[in-house]
């Protein structure tokens, strides 16, 4: 593209057919990754959408959150607080169980990261079912913190995971 055109994220973002099992259309976001004009475009926007949100802490999802969430915060002038899988956090936690399409899985955060009303953003690369930002979002309401916005660079909006988090401000740079 030139450089007077606005980037394309969604070029950014390679499909892979039946990954990690058959019938799943895995969206690749590393090639978005890779490309630093791309990355600095993707973390600008999310920034600026939040610009005067009165953001106080970002909350990103183990892994691929992270991988957002961090620059996120930087931009926003917030803390950065990581919810893990289970076993991975040192310190006091509280955990959330929910429901994988085979199994459950276990997510956690540090007991001391969010004080009460604290305006906390939660962060994650793609929403799909909405199942794993709902147990973020249960770990941050257990903590007493308000949910201020919930960010995603990818949403597949025809899953309907939205559907999940009503009343919520959800934002997502790319739809599918
Ligand atoms: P869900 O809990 O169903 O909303 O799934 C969201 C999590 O699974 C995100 O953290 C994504 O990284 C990952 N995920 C689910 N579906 C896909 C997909 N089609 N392509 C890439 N990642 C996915």
């Amino acid at each position: 593209s030139s450089p007077s055109e606005p980037i394309r994220l969604e070029d950014r973002i390679r499909d892979i057919q039946d990954f990690p099992q058959k019938g799943v259309l895995f969206k690749d976001i590393t090639p978005l990754l890779q490309d630093a004009a791309a990355f600095r475009a993707a973390m600008d926007r999310m920034a600026a959408h939040y610009a005067g949100a009165g953001i106080e802490v970002v909350v990103g999802v183990e892994s691929r959150g992270f991988i957002f969430g961090a620059p996120l915060a930087y931009l926003l002038n917030c803390g950065f607080v990581p919810v893990r899988k289970f076993g991975k956090l040192p310190s006091e936690t509280v955990s959330v169980e929910y429901a994988l399409e085979y199994g459950t899985n276990i997510v956690e955060v540090h007991k001391d990261a969010i004080k009460p009303g604290q305006r906390v953003l939660i962060v994650d690369d793609l929403l799909a079912t909405g199942g794993t930002v709902s147990a973020a979002m249960e770990l941050v309401e257990k903590l007493g913190g308000h949910i201020a916005g919930i960010a995603f660079l990818v949403e597949l909006s025809f899953l309907k995971g939205r559907e999940h988090l009503k009343g919520h401000d959800v934002f997502a740079l790319i739809k599918y």
